[in-house]
């Protein structure tokens, strides 16, 4: 008899990777190939982080603190709030599947939008939960409506992603607002802010306000995209200080490591940088926006780091397989959800006019 798994593992979607299988390993190394397939920076850390990373380096002998004080300490500075109220995770993925593991069982629902980030369906298919998905409304941006209708005595756990990924879509504060007060207050609210710093719609920070208002509400951010740390893995959650002891206490003590804690509690520092990063991205996405837009392609109203782009009358398969040839790696919107899309991340200037001139090759046939 051969060994057997557990149930779940058959419900497991599994991870692509951003780049295309069959691309050379050597041109990645050697960076010929333009990484637009994962929605991260195109610039390195801060040099005061890079410093920070390499200070820490050398007690790699010791634990991480568990508490990760420090970290928790300036978030919960930069937020003006209580260290008590900050999760931090090994991304804020790791967040989200401890979320599920503290708040979801068989007979539990967790609803999201889709086609929303990939890592939801994780939620469901570990915990046994079920998955109920609610379709994207015009414009793919995310229905609210139509989520407060899903919501039933056994919703544990609701998810907003704002910005949206895979569609770039952003709701304001104020219309999130107005959808918590129709969520009853048994169900978690996780609004997914990985992409929030990127996004011209609002002030940044103006979900936050709603914390003190719901608490029921948890806003989950990263150091992945906008402070370039995604190699790192470092994620936060602020939300209610029952949510952060939850979410420790099911898993492992030692999860962010040194190095991603002391990153992390000086990137936060360094806001002006941050502020740089999002005026080059915004620049890009109006390069992109209206390259795309002169192919007579169409795109939803970007307020990320990356685009959806409808591909209209042209393949999805061949657009990213001539764009691979191209040494450009994009998203084919179909594992995504969006059949007929890619999504393209933004990247350097050069970049962005490579993905353009390719693209303009392969959609003029
Ligand atoms: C990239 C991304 C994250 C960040 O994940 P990390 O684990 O922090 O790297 C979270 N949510 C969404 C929607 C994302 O696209």
């Amino acid at each position: 008899m051969s060994i057997t798994f557990a149930e779940k593992l058959a419900r497991m979607p599994g991870y692509q990777a951003g780049v295309p299988t069959g691309q050379a390993p050597e041109a990645i190394a050697a960076g010929s190939v333009a990484q637009l397939a994962s929605n991260e920076s195109p610039f390195p850390p801060h040099e005061a982080v890079v410093e920070a990373i390499r200070r820490a380096a050398t007690s790699m002998n010791r634990y991480p603190d568990p508490d990760a004080t420090l970290l928790r300490r300036r978030l919960a500075e930069r937020y003006e709030t209580e260290p008590g109220r900050v999760a931090v995770g090994n991304g804020s993925c790791e967040i989200l599947l401890a979320a599920a593991e503290a708040l979801a069982e068989p007979g539990a629902e967790i609803l999201y939008s889709w086609p929303s980030f990939s890592m939801y369906p994780y939620l469901p298919a570990l915990t046994g939960a079920r998955e109920v998905r609610v379709p994207l409304g015009p414009g793919a941006v995310q229905d609210l409506d139509a989520m407060a209708t899903e919501v039933t005595a056994a919703t544990q756990l609701l998810i907003v992603c704002n910005p949206n990924n895979p569609t770039s879509t952003h709701i304001p504060a104020a219309e999130v607002g107005a959808f918590l007060e129709r969520v009853p207050p048994h169900v978690t609210v996780i609004l997914d802010e990985a992409y929030v710093e990127f996004q011209t719609n609002d002030d940044p920070d103006a979900a936050l306000d709603l914390l003190g208002q719901f608490p029921n509400l948890v806003v989950l951010r990263t150091f992945s995209k906008c402070y370039g740390l995604a190699g790192l893995r470092a994620g936060y959650a602020i939300g209610a200080s029952t949510f952060r002891a939850a979410v420790d206490a099911v898993r492992q003590p030692f999860s962010v490591n040194a190095l991603a804690q002391a990153a992390g509690a000086e990137a936060i520092l360094h806001q002006d940088d941050v502020s740089r990063r999002v005026t080059a991205t915004v620049a890009e996405r109006l390069r992109v926006e209206e390259g795309v837009r002169a192919l007579g392609l169409s795109a939803t109203a970007a307020q990320a780091n990356f685009s959806w782009i409808d591909l209209g009358a042209a393949d999805e398969g061949e657009v990213v397989a001539g764009l691979a040839e191209r040494e450009i790696a994009v998203r084919p919107g179909t594992a995504l959800g969006g059949p007929g899309h890619i999504r393209v991340s933004y990247g350097t200037e050069a970049e962005d006019e490579r993905f353009l001139a390719g693209l303009a090759e392969l959609v003029a046939g």
